[in-house]
């Protein structure tokens, strides 16, 4: 990939490194064309205060203008080498950090997709957004800032005080000592600066999470009365948020404060001891005027370096969170197992002892020893109470979690279900299908966008939508998903059957496809979804026991183990768990 950058891993575990910049590609390159024309920079502003003093003290001494005409010009030229050195500098470190962070993004958001739900589940939509949106052009800010600035304080300040102490020994003694009070005052400003830095970011994680969830959820609000609560918490949450960057801030004034006060006082030093040995003729005037311009040079890139030092601290502190939220899912083993072949008539699935939990620190695993083997085209319930496993169990299948024990194999050959070419094998119907704010037509063909005008006809007809595309004013043009035409829970639901259709891909996995549904809207569909079914390999997830005359076999799953599987009548037979829920259920009807 263009601009990746060479050991840039996203999924190195633990926080992150400043040295790690220096792996990405292009780094050691930046490094080394900063660290010349920073060598050029500092000659040029040593030349600049050469020329400067001895402008003044000619001048000083009674010569005229005309006298000082070649002094200016070397002192122009100088200016403008030193201008054009930072100009390339700014330049080439901003390439680099565009390039370095939208690669950063772009294998981001592909180790979410890969990651599928689970992490969404987990981090939350809004943390994840901002994260990628305002985290990552953070992190280019850091980037862009981190290598010129490192690279200025190694030379310049290094460069200047070699020239002053050749100068002036005593000038270069007083430099040299106040320099460390300097940086450690800096360094206690930059510690207490982390502190309150780690806090705002995680205000304003909650704060943006709430956000998303209330815009989500505004119509509910509404419904139930609690909009004007809700927009009290946000502003309670905004509010926390706002002090706290009030807080930041008002570090960040101070350390800007006590920074220029300490080079302030450092600076009238050494001009009160060149004064005084100038009043006492020990010194010329011309070299005493070099160093008194230079010392204000010797400091800046310290100083510039403590002024950028906040806003930085946000894209560091943004790259380390970009590392944490990858980094738990890094820690599970990956397995170096081929792809599976392609679904057919005659494949098998064989899933052996496999375990999942969420984290090392979860006491309880989500799945525990899963037992199962299933070939060709079965239809599969998996039923349980919720919080059973059964979203974490099709998580498994569809290759977005692997397992941490255990072994699952297709044709009797190990194989790895977070291969692409498994998933390109699935279709996932999930509770809430996401509508793209796209045409009813686009949101059709999203996974299939090959597909022609007729195909997609005959795949609304097929998931029973084509009586509301004959309402529709636009009919398959007609804009749904957000800010689009509104459609009922079936409707959606309908769309993804239709996708389904369209993709007609082997395997069929579905987590709770109807439970938000009424029970009529749900029965209509029914027919549609069964029709669906036919020729795949189908797990349905859900806790609507009817659905159950449709499967070939029946998995019971409780606190993450598969308690009991067999057909429908097999289970009723043995008057187990299924047999309790069936009655339970009937009970609950009658
Ligand atoms: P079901 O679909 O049967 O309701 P799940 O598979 O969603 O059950 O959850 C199984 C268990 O795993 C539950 O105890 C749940 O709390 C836990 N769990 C689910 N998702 C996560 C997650 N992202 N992080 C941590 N724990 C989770």
């Amino acid at each position: 990939m263009p601009g990746a950058p060479a050991g840039a891993r996203m999924c190195l575990p633990g926080g992150f490194m400043d040295r790690e910049i220096f792996s990405y590609k292009g780094a050691r390159l930046l490094i080394a064309a900063t660290a010349v024309l920073t060598l050029l920079e500092g000659m040029c502003i040593i030349l600049q205060a050469v020329y400067l003093a001895g402008m003044v003290s000619s001048l000083f001494s009674g010569r005229s203008v005309s006298d000082i005409y070649g002094q200016a010009v070397m002192f122009f030229i100088a200016l403008a080498i030193r201008y054009f050195c930072v100009l390339i500098i700014r330049q080439i470190a901003y390439r680099f950090a565009e390039r370095t962070s939208s690669y950063m993004r772009k294998e981001f958001l592909a180790k979410l997709f890969a990651l599928g739900p689970a992490a969404m589940r987990r981090e939350g939509t809004g943390n994840l957004v901002t994260l990628t949106l305002e985290g990552v052009a953070q992190i280019r800010k850091y980037l862009e800032l981190f290598i010129p600035k490192m690279v200025a304080n190694g030379i310049l300040p290094l460069l200047i005080l070699g020239y002053v102490f050749i100068q002036d020994r005593l000038s270069g003694i007083i430099l040299l000592i106040t320099m460390p009070v300097l940086i450690l005052f800096m360094i206690l400003l930059g510690l207490a600066a982390q502190k309150k830095m780690d806090d705002r970011w995680a205000s304003y994680r909650v704060l943006s999470n709430h956000f998303v969830d209330s815009l989500r959820g505004l119509s509910t609000l509404r419904y139930l009365g609690l909009s004007k609560i809700h927009a009290n918490t946000i502003s309670r949450v905004s509010d926390r948020y706002r002090s706290m960057t009030m807080a930041t801030l008002r570090l960040a004034f101070l350390s800007s404060f006590a920074l220029e006060f300490f080079t302030m006082l450092s600076i009238a030093f050494v001009a009160v001891s060149l004064g005084l040995r100038l009043v006492d003729g020990k010194m010329l005037l011309d070299p005493a005027l070099t160093i008194l311009i230079l010392a204000p040079e010797y400091f800046l890139p310290v100083r510039e370096l403590g002024q950028d030092y906040h806003a930085t601290l946000d894209g560091k502190e943004a790259m380390n969170r970009l590392h944490s939220v990858i980094a738990p899912y890094n820690e599970q083993e990956r397995l170096e197992a081929p792809a599976p072949e392609t679904w057919c008539g005659n494949s098998t699935l064989t899933i052996q002892d496999c375990s999942f939990e969420y984290g090392r620190k979860q006491k309880k695993k989500a799945l525990d020893r899963i037992q199962m083997s299933v070939s060709g085209y079965e239809k599969i319930g998996v039923i349980g109470p919720s919080g059973a496993g059964k979203s974490t169990f099709i998580d498994l299948i569809s290759g977005f979690i692997e397992h941490s024990e255990g072994s699952i194999k297709v044709n009797h050959q190990p194989v790895s279900l977070t291969d692409s070419a498994w998933r390109r094998q699935i279709t996932y119907i999930p509770q809430h299908p996401y509508l793209f704010s796209a045409s009813l037509k686009d949101n059709v063909a999203f996974y299939a966008p090959e597909a022609t005008e007729d195909q997609i006809i005959d795949a609304i007809r097929a998931a029973g939508l084509e009586g509301i595309v004959r309402r529709f004013p636009n009919g398959l043009d007609e804009k749904i998903g957000a800010g689009g035409r509104p459609l009922s829970g079936g409707q959606e639901q309908r769309v993804a059957v239709a996708r389904a259709f369209l993709c007609n891909r082997p395997i069929l996995l579905l987590d709770e496809p109807t439970a938000h549904l009424d029970i009529e809207t749900e029965y209509e569909l029914k027919e549609t979804m069964t029709r669906l079914f036919k020729g795949k390999l189908v797990f349905l997830a859900t806790h609507r026991l009817h659905w159950m005359d449709q499967m070939d076999r029946i998995a019971v799953i409780n606190d993450g183990r598969i308690t009991e599987m067999g057909t429908q009548e097999e289970l009723l037979n043995r008057r187990g768990e299924y047999f309790g829920l069936i009655r339970s259920q009937l009970e609950g009807v009658y």
